[in-house]
């Protein structure tokens, strides 16, 4: 089943289209990786998928209805800075979540211990956040956006401002909870996205250059004589540039891409 699609999506600010006729669509199920430099329009995007920002013009549609408030909210979101309580333990904060998502007191003390059980956090369900890790603090966050037991979980750079502990960590977590939750994730490493996601749309100056499974474009690009390395970065021969109209210079001066 379809569970999100976006047809010409267009975010415009200041007369600049930051997504620009955004066009994808996955399936139920699956772990999808938005990845794109910074300044792609990543989170532009996402949270006009999430229902936050309304879109310039195109359609959104979330499990065959166009999108509204009701499936908004099925869908959780995770930003990129997250807000935390410090002072609150970490099942405070999770019960706290969920008396504003109008679960009852006794509800949200299940939920919180459910959902800190998932994410590996029950032994530190009360130490304070502000004593929390990265990656705990991260995790955390991934549980809050689950409270209302969403059928999609959006997480905007989930990892990219954690050391390598709390990237393991975090990691570990979507690989697991990919199995229960379809996920959808920006990221600018692409060894992030190789890791965990199934699929991965290719975000560049609000455009979707490329989509598809790792499988799928390496055998695109292999196909094309460009060699193409999913360790780190991707790496293109300079002489079969021509052969991808859509790289472009500012991919390379932004380290997106490396050039041999
Ligand atoms: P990414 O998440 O890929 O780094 P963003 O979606 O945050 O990209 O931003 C894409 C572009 O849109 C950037 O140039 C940013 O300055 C611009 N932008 C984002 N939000 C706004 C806003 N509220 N008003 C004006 N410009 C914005």
């Amino acid at each position: 089943m379809i569970l999100l699609s976006a047809d010409n999506l267009t975010k415009i600010y200041d007369r600049q289209p930051v997504v620009d006729r955004v066009s994808f669509k996955f399936e139920s199920g699956k772990c999808i990786a938005l990845i794109g430099p910074n300044g792609a329009g990543k989170t532009t995007t996402l949270r006009t998928l999430s229902g936050l920002i309304k879109p310039t013009s195109g359609t959104i549609t979330f499990a065959g209805k166009k999108q509204n408030a009701d499936n908004r909210e099925s869908i959780g979101y995770l930003p990129q800075h997250p807000v935390f309580f410090k002072w609150m333990s970490g099942k405070e904060f999770l019960v706290y979540v969920g008396r504003l998502a109008h679960l009852s007191k006794q509800k949200s003390v299940k939920r919180a211990e459910k959902l800190l059980e998932r994410v590996g956090l029950s032994e530190s369900a009360n130490k304070r956040i502000g004593k929390y890790s990265g990656g705990m603090k991260q995790r955390l966050g991934i549980a809050q956006a689950m409270i209302h037991q969403p059928k999609l979980l959006m997480l905007d750079e989930p990892v990219s401002s954690l050391d390598p502990i709390g990237r393991r960590e975090v990691l570990t977590l979507m690989e697991e909870l990919k199995n229960d939750i379809t996920i959808l994730f920006s990221t600018h490493i692409l060894s992030d996205a190789d890791e965990v996601s199934d699929e991965l749309l290719l975000l560049h100056e609000g455009r979707i250059m490329e989509s598809g499974s790792m499988t799928d474009l390496r055998e695109r690009y292999q196909t094309a004589k460009i060699e193409l390395s999913f360790e780190g970065d991707l790496i293109v021969y300079r002489e079969k540039l021509n052969a991808l109209k859509h790289v472009t210079n500012s991919w390379i001066d932004r380290g997106y891409l490396h050039v041999t």
